[in-house]
């Protein structure tokens, strides 16, 4: 049983922190919006009023925000967390964020004698609920492990990505080739399709053949072979063109800094950057089948 300080209930956030709640942590959680810390009080956890007060008692911090801004401000800005602490209590930030600041605000933790870790999630809101995520985690050895078992109680699958930052670098690297691969599947498909072919037919070669790849055989973005894809929901989302945007951005400003070619990368996000441009960032983002094909 611990004292868990939880910092950011939005969609992700709030069912993260339900489950250490129900796994029997005890769980003070803070967030801008009233609503989501009252829904953690219901839940059974305690509501905190400001940063603070929802980690001063902790002996680990979860944080789940928005952005890179968001995290160095709840960390190291004036009433952050960093000044608010116990001494020992290890910090997990699961915010998907630039690599830069991910080591930079682990690095002023660690200089004030803070164990910290990266461990943004893949899995969406779906798996947030079930309890289901995939973390990967940066961090030394045995800060990842004092996180692993509050880990598990949010997600199924747990890797230790290295050292501080590795955890955002196989996210954001790992959502720049789906970004890729979404745009190929979809334009294989419509290719096959101005070319006579229909999509099942394709779906049942290509599938099995060289072709293959997770956005085809689970999310297939044609309508028809795959029932669960968004395809077949009208393109709702799911993980929305804006966060992939986001993700691709990220491994842009990465790229950048590394100082590494990515010129698909940098296509896909042009190409969903366009999609944000004409207003249809809040659809699947499978949907860019949609500006492929020309329909908006
Ligand atoms: P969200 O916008 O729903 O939640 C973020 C929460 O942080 C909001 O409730 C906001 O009020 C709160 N917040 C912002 N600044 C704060 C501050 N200073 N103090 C307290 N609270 C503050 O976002 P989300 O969908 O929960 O995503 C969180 C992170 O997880 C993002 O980095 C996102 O990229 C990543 N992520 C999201 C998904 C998904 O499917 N939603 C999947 C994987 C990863």
């Amino acid at each position: 049983m611990l004292e868990i300080g939880f910092v950011g209930l939005g969609n992700m956030g709030l069912p993260m922190a339900k489950n250490l709640v129900a796994a029997g942590h005890h769980v003070t959680g803070f967030d801008r919006v009233e609503t989501a810390v009252a829904e953690l009080v219901d839940a059974g956890g305690k509501g905190a009023v400001d940063v603070v007060d929802a980690v001063c008692n902790a002996e680990i911090v979860v944080t789940m925000l928005p952005a890179g801004r968001h995290v160095e401000e709840v960390y190291l800005g004036e009433n952050g967390i960093v000044g608010a602490l116990h001494d020992g209590c290890l910090l997990i930030d699961s915010s998907t964020i630039d690599v830069a600041t991910a080591r930079r605000v682990s690095d002023a933790a660690t200089q004030k004698g803070f164990a910290m870790v990266d461990a943004p999630v893949s899995g969406g809101v779906g798996g947030a609920m079930a309890g289901t995520l995939t973390f990967m985690v940066g961090g030394a050895d045995e800060a990842f492990a004092r996180a692993r078992p509050v880990l598990e109680v949010m997600g199924k699958n747990i890797f230790h990505a290295g050292a501080s930052g590795n955890g955002q670098v196989a996210k954001i690297c790992n959502n720049m080739l789906l970004g890729i691969s979404m745009i190929g599947t979809c334009e294989a498909f419509l290719l096959g399709e101005k070319l006579g072919l229909d999509a099942q037919t394709f779906f049942d070669i290509s599938s099995t053949a060289s072709g293959q790849c997770w956005s085809m055989t689970s999310y297939c973005p044609a309508p028809g072979p795959v029932p669960a894809s968004p395809a077949n929901n009208d393109y709702q989302a799911g993980f929305t063109a804006a966060m992939m945007l986001k993700d691709l951005v990220l491994s842009q400003e990465a790229a950048q800094t590394a100082t590494c070619e990515t010129p698909m990368g940098a296509r896909a996000t042009a190409l969903y950057q366009q999609m944000a441009e004409a207003g249809s960032d809040g659809l699947d983002f499978s949907g860019i089948m949609r500006m492929l094909r020309g329909t908006f």
